[in-house]
Formats: structure tokens, sequence, C-alpha cells
């Protein structure tokens, strides 16, 4: 058994036991055996190892847990993107253009663009990465799909019910009943959770549950992209049906709010169902940010995601999103480092990752730079030095 002593971290964030909501421990060491974190205390304190990391005195934080990312698709949107910059609106219609080129690509073509992007976040940080389905809309397509995500993340969510495809355009309701019957079938051995757009232009909140719940009596969990660019029920849907995740959130209700708050663990360990946030949308839409204060204050667990995807959020940076909430969402630098990595776990139903405690898995960041605080206050710099997953450097 082969041991490693990752020491002389000036400042480590277990998001456990230590100063403040990040649980900061100063002039540590993690000790990791066969992928897990074993042992953390004082680097002064260590145990002997057969390896040693040296941090160098820099900031070191559990991996980021994106939980919420679009990798499997083919094409490009960069100029639906230019032409909303110059003042067209979003409305979500882009994705049946994505749809057509994802039906037209090969295995090879998709399976190489989500290894891309899969790497390019790594590299960035993130060592758990949620990947759904969604832009083929086929039985096939929604199969292979969620069989070429499942080669790069055990995450892996069913979202047939993205938009209705073309050829359903006048008849949803039969649609409806296709990714209930045959595409959830196909499409079960390969997903761990079940997503819809709830979403004027895309589903209705009847449809909606109807699909989450057939989803649910598969074995799936459930999770939502809800109140995106409008209000409406999907998030009350979501704490209905008891998702792990609330996806979106941008335009909420005090009854909305209530709903999420009401599912409080009763604990202080925060909420059941957990919002999660997705501010590269609303930069990339230039829409209004979603009012993360609101939920922090009320008590509910709030999460911040990637929503990785070619057209509405073409970014796959952790650290770009923990800067927009910071600066945009006037979450603190410990709220927004909290939601990007245990707050993703907690939106996944996770308690092994986005923590660096005994028992977790070793999954961690070490930083260029001496705090955490520097991901928020050095915006857009490359500040991820070396990333360590299961306890080895992919
Ligand atoms: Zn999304």
């Amino acid at each position: 058994m082969s041991s490693l002593l990752v020491d002389n971290i000036g400042e480590l964030v277990t998001n456990g036991a230590g100063e403040g909501p990040l649980g900061i421990r100063r002039n540590a060491a993690v000790l990791v055996e066969e992928g897990l974190v074993v042992w953390v205390g004082p680097s002064a304190y260590a145990p002997a190892a057969d390896r040693r990391l040296d941090a160098g005195g820099a900031a070191v934080l559990p991996g980021f847990v994106d939980s919420h990312a679009h990798l499997v698709f083919a094409g490009d949107r960069a100029a639906e993107f230019a032409a909303r910059m110059a003042g067209q609106p979003y409305t979500g219609g882009g994705i049946r253009t994505t749809v057509g080129a994802t039906r037209a690509a090969t295995d090879n073509e998709l399976r190489a663009t989500v290894r891309r992007l899969r790497g390019e976040a790594l590299r960035q940080g993130t060592t758990t990465m949620e990947i759904k389905s969604g832009y083929g809309l086929t039985v096939a397509d929604e199969a292979r799909s969620l069989r070429i995500a499942a080669e790069s993340s055990t995450e892996t969510t069913f979202l047939g019910a993205h938009v209705v495809p073309a050829e359903y355009a006048d008849r949803p309701d039969d649609y409806v009943s296709l990714v209930c019957g045959p595409m959830l079938a196909a499409a079960t051995p390969y997903a761990k959770w079940v997503d819809v757009f709830c979403e004027r232009g895309a589903f209705d909140v009847d449809h909606a549950r109807a699909i989450l719940a057939c989803g649910q009596a598969a074995g799936l969990g459930v999770r939502i992209h809800a109140n995106q660019l409008g209000p409406g029920a999907g998030v009350r849907l979501g704490v209905e049906l008891d998702a792990a995740s609330v996806d979106h959130c941008t335009h909420l209700s005090d009854a909305d709010v209530d709903a999420l708050a009401g599912t409080a663990h009763g604990d202080g360990s925060g909420t059941r169902t957990v919002a999660t946030l997705l501010p590269g949308a609303e930069f990339s839409t230039r829409s209004p940010y979603p009012d993360a204060r609101r939920l922090l204050d009320a008590g509910v667990t709030v999460a911040l995601a990637t929503d990785c995807n070619p057209g509405s959020s073409y970014t796959s940076s952790m650290s770009f999103c923990v800067a927009l909430a910071v600066r945009e969402m006037r979450m603190t630098p410990a709220e927004a480092v909290w939601a990007a990595t245990a707050g993703g776990a907690r939106a996944l139903r996770r308690d092994d990752i986005g923590v660096l405690t005994p028992g977790a898995r070793a999954d961690l960041v070490v930083l260029d730079a001496p705090s955490y605080l520097h991901l928020a206050y050095r915006p857009g710099v490359p500040l991820i030095r070396q990333v360590m997953r299961n306890g080895v450097t992919p």
C-alpha cells in the first residue's frame, strides 16, 4: 500500500472541522492512502509516507464539483453568442440547432468532444463533473449520449426532456410518452439522474412531473432545470419530488424560497434540495443573475456549477463561476468556494467528495496562490497548479 503526504500547505480548505465556514487549517498536511484522505493535521506532526508532495506554502482545496454540465453535443454556436451580444434575446430555441448537429455526429466525434471538455475542466480543478444527455432526443441518440457520458463520469443525467424536438412540435404529449417509455428504458442503464427543462418553450409543469415521476420510478434521482427564463412552478415541483437539486433559480417567488427552505435537515446542515446557481448562463445570455443572498439568508444550501453547453454557457471554468458569484451575486468568497465544492457534492447527494476530511476521496487542487480568496480576487488567471483525483495526478 503506497501512501502520499501532501504537506507544507499554507491554507487548507477542508469544508469540515476547522476555522470558519470552510474549515480552514493553516500549515497543514493531508495523508492519502489508496485514493482516500486518511489523516489531516498540522504539517509539523504529519506521519511518515512513501511519497511526499510539497505544496510550498500554497492553498489546497477540495477539487471542484461541477454538478451541471451538458458535454455530449456537436457543433458550435459562436455566431448565436455574437448575435446575442449584439442585442438578440436568449430564448432557448438554439438547442434545436445543436440537436441537429448531434444527431449527425458519429460516436467518436461525440466521444472526442466529451473527453476534450472533461479534460479541460479537470486541468482547471474540476475532479467531479456531472454530464447530461439532451441533444439527441431520439431513443437511440439519447442512449448513445448517455453511454458516451458514462465513459467519463459516474454522475450521468438523462435529459431527454430538454426541448420538444421539431418532429414532435405539434404533438408534445406524444413526445412525453416517448420519453417516459422507450427512451427512459434505453437511458436507464447509463444514467443515475433524470432531469427536465421545465420552462415556457420547453416542458410545462405537468409534463415535467410526469417525466420526473417515471424516472424516479425507474430508480433515477431527480434534478430539474427550473425558473431560469421566468417565474414558474418548477422549483416547487422539484421540492415536491425530493429533487437533489433545482438548477438555475433565477426567477424565484417567496413561495419558491420557502419551499426550498422547508427541506432543511433541521440540524443546521442546510437543505435536502439544493439550489444550484449557474452564473455562466446569465453572463453568456446577458441576463440578471439569481439572487444568491436571498437563498443563503433563508438557509437554503447553494451550489455553483458551470452549465457548460454550446449555447448559453460555454465555459468549463468553476473558478470563473466563483468569481462571478462573488462579484455579481454578492456571495462571499468563502460562500462561493464552498458552493463550488461541498455545495456541488450536496447537489449530487455525495458526502465523499467536496471535502478534505478522513474518509473522503483524495480529490484536491493545489493553487498557485496563498489563499482560496485569489480564485475571486484574480479572475481569469490560471491558478490551478496541480490537480489530484483519487490520490493520483491525472
Ligand atoms: Zn443546463
